[in-house]
């Protein structure tokens, strides 16, 4: 089989304190109707409520009013704001979790290493292997993952326009992780499928991009299908991001997915164009609550 893919993006694992405080205080804020492992807490109250106040939209607007009125361009104004507002809070977010930072930071690389150890042996053919599943050919040249501290249970996010990934240093059984870490990567080469108008396409897609990930694993001759968990299982877990509800049957749904991802692999479609049959035969079956 000839070369297609002629370049694969460099991946690199960091561990920054910047990025994991910033991690930190958004679970803490309770951000995204996520469910955080209750005990933990390195913030007060107080800090948490001097967030809240300072990026309430009445101040956030009345701020930027101020900064409007001042010398600049649109630019400095802006930059402005946010050495007013976040950079203080954000100093002080940071002073308070260097130190716990630093002593979990041997544990978290503990966690990781038979990830790494496997990406190191495997990452090539699982980048390929996402590329063959979505039939999209990486844009970007390199992936840069940042480990945070394991808040809400091995959980993590991809950031296509940065070709960032944040991803929790859990200790986990080595199968899972590996599957989330390609679920995350899988999003930078899936980019565009995501941004969908509505909640039900948009969770539609995350099946679809845990779909690649799994077949990735499984082409890279890693894992097999036995190994993963049903991604449809994974809906109401994805339906973070709206208030709208949807009321779906999972049996109907699931069969739905599962033959639209084997017509999928069977026809030479790219994922962006495919995802469209499934919308089409699945939309209809997810009926929004009024
Ligand atoms: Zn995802």
């Amino acid at each position: 089989m000839p070369d297609v893919f002629p370049e694969l993006p460099k991946v690199s694992f960091k561990f920054s304190l910047d990025v994991a405080t910033v991690y930190a205080i958004e679970m803490a804020l309770h951000a995204h109707k996520i469910e955080m492992r209750a005990e933990k807490q390195y913030f007060s109250e107080e800090l948490l409520e001097e967030w809240r106040e300072a990026l309430s939209l009445p101040n956030l607007f009345w701020d930027l009013r101020a900064f409007m009125c001042g010398r600049g361009n649109l630019n400095v104004k802006v930059k402005r704001l946010g050495e007013h507002i976040i950079l203080p809070l954000l100093q002080k977010s940071m002073k308070i979790y260097e130190d716990h930072w630093k002593a979990i930071l041997p544990s978290l690389k503990n966690n990781v290493s038979p990830l790494l150890q496997a990406w190191k042996i495997h990452g090539k053919e699982i980048l390929r292997g996402i590329c063959s599943a979505s039939r999209l050919e990486w844009n970007i040249k390199e992936i840069k993952v940042f480990f945070v501290e394991p808040i809400v249970d091995g959980h993590g996010d991809a950031f296509p326009e940065e070709g960032s990934i944040t991803f929790e240093a859990a200790k986990a059984p080595l199968p899972r992780c590996l599957h989330g870490l390609t679920h995350e990567i899988a999003h930078l080469n899936t980019a565009d499928i995501i941004h969908q108008e509505d909640i039900r396409r948009k969770v539609l897609a995350e099946c679809a991009n845990d779909l690649v990930a799994q077949q990735a694993l499984i082409e890279a001759k890693i894992l097999n299908k036995l190994d993963f968990d049903d991604p449809i299982r994974d809906i109401e877990k994805w339906k973070t991001e709206s208030r709208q509800e949807f009321l779906y049957d999972p049996e109907e749904l699931k069969q739905i997915v599962e033959n639209w991802w084997s017509n999928h692999l069977e026809s030479k479609k790219n994922i962006r164009e495919s995802i469209k049959d499934l919308f089409e035969e699945a939309l209809p079956k997810m009926l929004l609550k009024q």
